[in-house]
């Protein structure tokens, strides 16, 4: 592990986690946590990785926000198969391949620099459940090895709910579930996804609402059941989802 002045030192939270989230991380998960951020900062002086960096920050932001993400699966006994959607340096990807080491996870994303930065630092922190990929995901969804093949697809910060539906549910085999990680929602982008998922072979079958307990900042979750398999024609070609979203 990279060493860092005691600033750099993430908080625990112990009592947070287990009030929260019924669940807390061993020692070994705290020290891989704290390797995480170490990483993220040392990078983070070159490559300019995320504006998130103070620890309690970090800490809620990036990890706590990652973990309640996936609500209550994060205590289930079901080892996933989890594609993480437009991971950029790997949210919420890593702190779940930490917290769920029987998981694998798949993260994608279009920026090399980003990908190459998740494949560093996999080694160092001890992960061998975590598979980096550079792609499009309007590729990666129409590509065999990895269409309908994801139990859970989680899509954080990457576009407009729409265009997350479809770039997620392609991914996610019948009965599976997409988590879109929101943060305000209104009743009219229920009423747009409603239409848009139905179209991809989904519909919602969770809204999560819930708060960040530092900083009080609200979050929704959108789940997103898989009852069909999509049609071949989504996800559309590079760039279509988001110039004509569904
Ligand atoms: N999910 C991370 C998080 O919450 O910290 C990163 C969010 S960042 C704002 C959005 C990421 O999505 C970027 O790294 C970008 O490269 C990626 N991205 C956007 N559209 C994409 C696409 N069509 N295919 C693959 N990656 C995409």
């Amino acid at each position: 592990m990279t060493s860092l002045p005691e600033a750099h030192c993430l908080p625990t939270h112990i009592e947070l986690w287990q009030e929260t989230m019924n669940w807390q991380p061993t020692d070994r998960q705290q020290l891989q946590l704290q390797s995480l951020y170490s990483e993220v900062i040392t990078a983070n002086q070159q490559l300019n990785l995320t504006r998130i960096t103070q620890p309690e920050e970090f800490w809620e932001k990036h990890l706590w926000d990652s973990l309640r993400g996936v609500g209550d699966l994060i205590n289930d006994p079901a080892a996933l198969q989890v594609i993480d959607i437009g991971t950029g340096v790997g949210f919420p990807g890593l702190p779940l391949a930490i917290a769920r080491p029987d998981w694998q996870l798949t993260l994608v994303d279009s920026t090399a620099k980003k990908v190459g930065f998740i494949e560093s630092i996999a080694p160092e922190l001890g992960l061998t459940n975590v598979r980096p990929i550079v792609s499009r995901i309007e590729e990666l969804g129409q590509n065999r090895s990895h269409r309908h093949q994801s139990d859970l697809a989680l899509i954080r910060a990457v576009a407009a709910t729409n265009i997350c539906a479809e770039y997620a549910l392609p991914l996610v085999k019948v009965g599976g579930t997409a988590i879109l990680y929101r943060g305000n929602w209104t009743e009219e982008e229920a009423t747009s996804l409603e239409l848009a998922a139905a179209k991809l072979g989904g519909e919602i079958s969770k809204i999560d609402r819930f708060t960040t307990p530092i900083s009080q900042s609200i979050r929704h979750c959108i789940w997103l059941h898989k009852i069909t398999d999509t049609h071949p024609y989504y996800p559309r070609a590079i760039g279509m989802p988001t110039q004509k979203p569904l």
